[in-house]
């Protein structure tokens, strides 16, 4: 069909992010799929960005030769991400339609030259509708969103009379606490509407995560048993195998809470606990999150273990006496008509449900743990049911053994690729445009209040992280705290991936 054509700025393109994740998600998209169809055999099928309407603007003030910013990333692409000969052609044809431009993010000139070029990208195709799409991507530090947002606001929205959007992409964090979010979201709100902003949270691309409503309301045998009759606590953990190597300076402002908790893992909440919405329109969707964040009780400090990694102050950019923890384990409760307990501990990437024990247990089965439903998000998607003694053992004897109903999806999608979350939520920006999977302002609202009173305790020192062995498991005081929450350590049982 004929579509108007598509401009896609990355502001702060000669940054971190743009490089590592906006620049190769592009990328990712724009390339051809193998397809296996009955009558041809193998074909490339297009990706989901088109040559003949998309063109990519990268923006930075760094003087920069356009082929030279193009040099760089085609070297980035091809030694990370590219492995096939068939691919390395398919980063040539895609730099092709990568234009850099150095200007400021407050000089007007240098914005009414962008608007230009924009235009002048539109004017070049014949195809099209007139009709113009304009997505800007602001791979920036927060500090310059205000005075981009004004320039873009000022000189570079869509005007054709065909018709078209302007929507802006913006990333975590998203402000500090909840007095800064308020000014920070009044400012763009005088400029913009909610409608064309679009905050990345990436864990809202992950596959598992998106997968999680389907899961829960597709799904007869799960719909009676989602409640707090069933479950006994839910842990949603996240954890990594490395220290803040290269990002000391900006993770010792944030800290884990704000840098992973009070965004991805309290989006994960939401999407474990939240009820039915009323339908998949991405607005009732985002309705029944914001119930979830409205319901959790106030933090209380006795339920909060800070931890933070021998070392970590060694780093240059980090102050010798930081309090910034770099480990949390959080439980936090909710009035919500149908929870009311759940533990939420970051250390790895997985929502672990626990059920409650079985009533009338004649099997014993409560000695050797409880049936747990996991949920991995990364690395190894998979969903598995253990049974800690719930199947009988083959055989003629009356003995029971552990086991797992397993859907591991390398096992069950073989050969299908995971798409990255970048992939998918900036494929969301430009085509459907649906805000399900993007962080609301009133959600953000709610996630900050909650932490709000906890925040400041930590940063005056009055609550302080225990220090914690680099590669260790974590804290015994976090696993302890977890366990008075109501977790049961399932003894003996092992998961073998398949
Ligand atoms: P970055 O490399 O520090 O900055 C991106 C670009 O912004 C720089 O190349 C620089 O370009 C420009 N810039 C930096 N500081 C500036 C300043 N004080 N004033 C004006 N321009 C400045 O940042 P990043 O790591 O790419 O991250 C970009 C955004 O994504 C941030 O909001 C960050 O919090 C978020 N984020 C990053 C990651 C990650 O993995 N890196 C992950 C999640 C979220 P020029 O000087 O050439 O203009």
């Amino acid at each position: 069909p004929v579509r108007g054509c598509l401009s896609i700025v990355v502001l702060g393109a000669s940054g971190d992010l743009a490089k590592k994740m906006t620049f190769p998600a592009l990328f990712n998209l724009y390339q051809q799929v193998p397809a296996y169809t009955v009558q041809f055999g193998w074909l490339f099928i297009q990706g989901f960005l088109h040559s003949d309407e998309v063109r990519i603007f990268g923006y930075a003030r760094t003087r920069n030769l356009d082929d030279e910013f193009r040099y760089r990333l085609h070297r980035f692409l091809d030694h990370d991400k590219v492995v096939s000969p068939a691919q390395t052609e398919d980063v040539s044809e895609f730099l092709h339609l990568v234009k850099y431009i150095s200007g400021s993010y407050d000089a007007e000139e240098d914005f009414r030259s962008l608007d230009k070029e924009i235009n002048e990208h539109k004017s070049s195709k014949v195809q099209q509708d007139g009709s113009s799409r304009r997505l800007f991507y602001l791979a920036l530090p927060p500090s310059v969103y205000p005075s981009a947002y004004k320039m873009i606001k000022l000189f570079c929205m869509n005007k054709s009379k065909y018709g078209g959007w302007t929507r802006i992409v913006i990333e975590k964090p998203f402000g500090k606490g909840f007095g800064l979010l308020e000014k920070l979201s009044n400012q763009i709100g005088e400029l913009l509407h909610e409608k064309q902003l679009y905050r990345i949270d990436n864990y809202l691309g992950k596959e598992l995560v998106q997968n999680l409503m389907v899961l829960r309301f597709a799904n007869r045998f799960f719909l009676p048993l989602w409640n707090r009759d069933n479950f006994d606590n839910i842990q949603i953990v996240f954890q990594e195998d490395f220290g803040t190597e290269g990002r000391a300076g900006y993770f010792d402002e944030f800290g884990v809470i704000r840098d992973i908790i009070q965004n991805h893992l309290l989006q994960v909440l939401c999407q474990v606990a939240m009820e039915k919405p009323v339908s998949v329109d991405p607005e009732h969707i985002r309705d029944t999150e914001v119930r979830v964040l409205q319901s959790v009780c106030p933090i209380q400090s006795e339920e909060v273990v800070l931890g933070q990694y021998e070392g970590y102050c060694e780093d240059p950019t980090v102050p010798d006496d930081s309090n910034t923890p770099t480990f949390a384990t959080i439980i936090l409760r909710t009035h919500y008509e149908k929870w009311d307990r759940k533990a939420l501990n970051s250390r790895k990437s997985e929502i672990r449900i626990q059920f409650k024990d079985v009533p009338g247990d004649i099997f014993e089965s409560k000695k050797h743990g409880r049936n747990e439903l996991a949920i991995r998000l990364q690395p190894s998607e998979a969903i598995y049911m253990k049974l800690t003694i719930g199947v009988k053992q083959p055989g003629l004897e009356m003995d029971t053994t552990q086991s797992e109903l397993d859907l591991s999806y390398k096992q069950c999608y073989q050969g299908i690729t995971i798409p990255e979350a970048y992939e998918c939520l900036i494929l969301d920006t430009y085509d459907s445009g649906h805000q399900q999977h993007f962080v609301r302002r009133d959600e953000l609202t709610e996630a900050w209040k909650f932490f709000t009173p906890l925040l400041p305790r930590i940063e005056n020192g009055e609550i302080k992280p225990i220090l914690y062995k680099r590669g260790t498991t974590g804290l015994l005081e976090a696993d302890d705290l977890v366990q008075k929450a109501g977790y049961v350590q399932t003894q003996d049982y092992v998961w073998i991936e398949q």
